[in-house]
């Protein structure tokens, strides 16, 4: 991870980028045009436009394609009422550079940060899908719980103390402490707002009407919801991606990549765990509709069932063989764990820290869903 202070994101020439203006800015870029092949004047230039957030462009050379994102100084879903700051794009980018070294291959490669335009260039996913898509359509991914558990026991476990020496996991923090606008949506977003009348709250109505009231009265599901917030505020155990929903993740029959680490920050390993989880019970959820569709989506729903037991348990088991190969952090010194005793002591304790995340996991999967059927 470079030093490079966030702060300096977004400066006096920053412009946001157009279809036209991309490819002669890049041409700058000797790492970008060896990639693409040929000449500014060679490469096409589209926008995505289904970004929430930000500006998303696919450059086409005839050598190569990337992706070109940039942030905007607001919420392109909502535009300039809701401004939000540049520097969310070194946040993305630090996190996939740090992500791709504890978990290599499973994120899009990094080419080029450009701080003063907010902007990364990165590995153009193809023929990948946004995972939430291949939900909706029932399409089953047979890569998807090995990978997902992989990165999530790879960039967890080598972000915290358990693998970190304590002044490298403190420096990583200290860079990362700075996200807070985006920490602060998801603060506001789903831990507090389902619970009141809050401007952007947005459900079924009238069929969920009675149950926002019923939500904003329940006096310990609010204090639950509360105890949820005070992890995600004060438990800085690794870095999180921060929004490890199936919109966060593009995969093919063979490749899963996870993208769009923005809200990264140093927080409690169950809130990426428990998001994914979370949107697993929702999209299974979601199936029952299909009932009478020819042929039905049992199958899909049971696929998607599986999928659920499937990253616990490969997540956790990996987390823990990672833990005793290669627990070398300031955390659990290895050198007092040699003799048999100690290390089954040891293991009693790591068994004792999954359940633990295993309750982390839960709680912040019950927040997640709530958020998103009455936030
Ligand atoms: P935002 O954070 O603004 O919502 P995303 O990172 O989610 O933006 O990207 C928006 C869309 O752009 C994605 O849904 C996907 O379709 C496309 N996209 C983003 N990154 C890549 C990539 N590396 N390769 C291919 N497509 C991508
Ligand atoms: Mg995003």
């Amino acid at each position: 991870m470079t030093d490079v202070r966030s702060a300096r994101t977004g400066g006096a020439d920053y412009r946001p980028m157009t279809e036209s203006t991309l490819a002669p800015y890049l041409a700058g870029f000797n790492e970008v045009a060896v990639i693409l092949g040929g000449t500014a004047q060679d490469w096409k230039v589209s926008e995505v436009g289904d970004g929430n957030l930000n500006l998303v462009f696919i450059v086409r050379g005839p050598e190569g394609a990337l992706i070109v994102k940039q942030a905007l100084p607001y919420v392109r879903l909502v535009g300039d009422s809701w401004p939000l700051p540049l520097d969310r794009s070194f946040f993305e980018s630090q996190a996939l550079i740090t992500e791709d070294a504890a978990a290599p291959g499973l994120v899009p490669k990094v080419i080029l940060f450009d701080a003063m335009q907010a902007l990364v260039v990165m590995e153009f996913l193809t023929p990948h899908i946004i995972m939430r898509k291949g939900l909706i359509d029932g399409v089953e991914f047979p890569r998807f719980a090995a990978t997902l558990s992989e990165f999530m026991a790879q960039s967890l476990f080598k972000t915290s103390d358990l693998y970190l020496p304590a002044a490298e996991k403190k420096r990583q923090m200290a860079a990362f402490c700075a996200n807070t606008e985006l920490c602060r949506i998801t603060e506001d977003l789903v831990f507090t707002d389902p619970y009141r009348a809050a401007k952007l709250n947005h459900w079924t109505s009238p069929q969920l009407d009675d149950i926002a009231l019923e939500f904003r009265a329940d006096g310990p599901l609010k204090a639950a919801a509360q105890a949820m917030k005070l992890k995600f505020l004060s438990h800085a155990e690794a870095l999180v991606h921060g929004d490890l929903h199936s919109g966060s993740i593009m995969a093919t029959s063979t490749d899963v990549r996870v993208i769009d680490p923005e809200f990264a920050f140093f927080g409690p390993m169950g809130f990426d765990v428990g998001a994914l989880i979370g949107n697993l019970i929702l999209a299974y959820l979601s199936q029952m509709g299909h009932e009478d569709e020819k042929g039905g989506r049992d199958a899909y729903r049971a696929w998607i069932l599986k999928q659920m037991v499937d990253v616990w348990t490969l997540f956790s088991a990996r987390f823990v063989d990672l833990w005793s190969t290669e627990g070398k952090g300031d955390a659990f010194t290895a050198e007092l764990f040699t003799d048999a005793a100690s290390r089954a002591a040891l293991a009693e304790e790591q068994a004792r820290y999954m359940r633990s995340l295993f309750e982390d996991t839960l709680g912040f999967a019950g927040c997640k869903m709530i958020r998103r059927i009455l936030g």
